[in-house]
């Protein structure tokens, strides 16, 4: 039987390769990962390493991010198909339209996004600072939030502020229905329970905070409580777990799990490193225009 776990670390080590995984991959794949954290993180990673070859486990639009600040790296994207359908709601094509459409209207694209539509757009965001991002535009702007309409919609609630919305959204965190966390509040009085943005108004309005899963885990390891309940992608608990051993986490329901992001598998990691493929590869001038708005969300920061 193959010992995946040694065979990745030879593999890494002849090829030169650093491998970054997202907090929603399997335990397993974290575990062989040299850095795991959320879009924001990992991209801020991905820029600030430069590497030769960098293996990315995460879904497609993720390792488009990575290739597009780090063009001179080999990005490899072990399982193509795994994509996310929320970013798969707005093609580049429907948002240049918007944008001929709206000429006067500055758009705000989640960092859930192809680099089509991110080429087309003023500004990235990601959970974590979208707040911040959305608050920074000019009073009196009309502001197209794009894809996701249950994060525009928070955000346009906490700012107090009208935002035009996208219909878009994850499947996962909108299976998560107010009756769930009502019945889970029931049975577990007093926990603190913490959801993800992408979660819609009613879900986010009955929980004790919002939070991006980087937000999320800062939370965990600096609050007094013992226990939480968790309204996001499962793979977070084993990050959870991992780093705050005496104290519990309990998944909010067993529906919040994306099926992109389980189809990264060790197996997979080991033919991406043995071939060098699949890798990510994008043309220069739409890296170049995708590349605008993703530089002016991260100089926000
Ligand atoms: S959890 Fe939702 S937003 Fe994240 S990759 Fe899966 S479908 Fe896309």
């Amino acid at each position: 039987m193959i010992d995946y776990r040694e065979r990745i670390s030879e593999l890494k080590e002849r090829r030169g390769a650093v491998i970054v995984a997202h907090n929603y991959v399997e335990g397993e794949v974290q575990e062989v990962a040299d850095f795991v954290g959320d879009s924001l993180e990992l991209s801020l990673k991905a820029r600030e390493l430069q590497a030769s070859v960098l293996v990315f486990c995460g879904v497609r639009f993720m390792a488009e991010t990575a290739k597009i600040l780090s063009p001179a790296s080999v990005v490899l994207h072990p399982v193509p198909g795994a994509g996310c359908p929320m970013a798969e709601m707005a093609s580049g094509e429907s948002v240049a339209r918007y944008r001929r459409e709206h000429p006067e209207t500055v758009l705000v694209a989640y960092v859930n996004t192809t680099a089509a539509a991110k080429a087309e757009v003023d500004i990235c965001c990601t959970s974590a600072n979208a707040e911040r991002i959305v608050g920074g535009i000019e009073s009196g702007r009309e502001v197209m939030f794009l894809p996701d309409r249950n994060l525009g919609a928070n955000v346009s609630r906490s700012l107090g502020r009208r935002l035009e919305l996208w219909p878009g959204f994850c499947p996962t965190h909108n299976r998560i229905v107010p009756e769930t966390v009502r019945e889970m509040r029931r049975q577990y009085p007093g926990v603190e329970l913490l959801v993800h943005p992408e979660c819609v108004p009613e879900v986010v309005s009955l929980a004790d905070a919002a939070l991006s899963t980087g937000g999320m885990l800062r939370y965990v390891r600096e609050s007094s409580a013992r226990r939480f309940l968790i309204g996001t992608e499962h793979g977070i608990l084993h990050r959870m777990r991992k780093e705050n051993p005496g104290k519990e986490f309990i998944g909010l329901s067993p529906v919040v799990t994306c099926p992109n992001m389980k189809k990264l598998t060790l197996d997979s990691i080991v033919s991406a490193l043995e071939t060098m493929e699949p890798r990510v590869e994008l043309p220069e001038p739409l890296m170049e225009r995708a590349r605008r708005p993703i530089e002016r969300m991260l100089a926000v920061r």
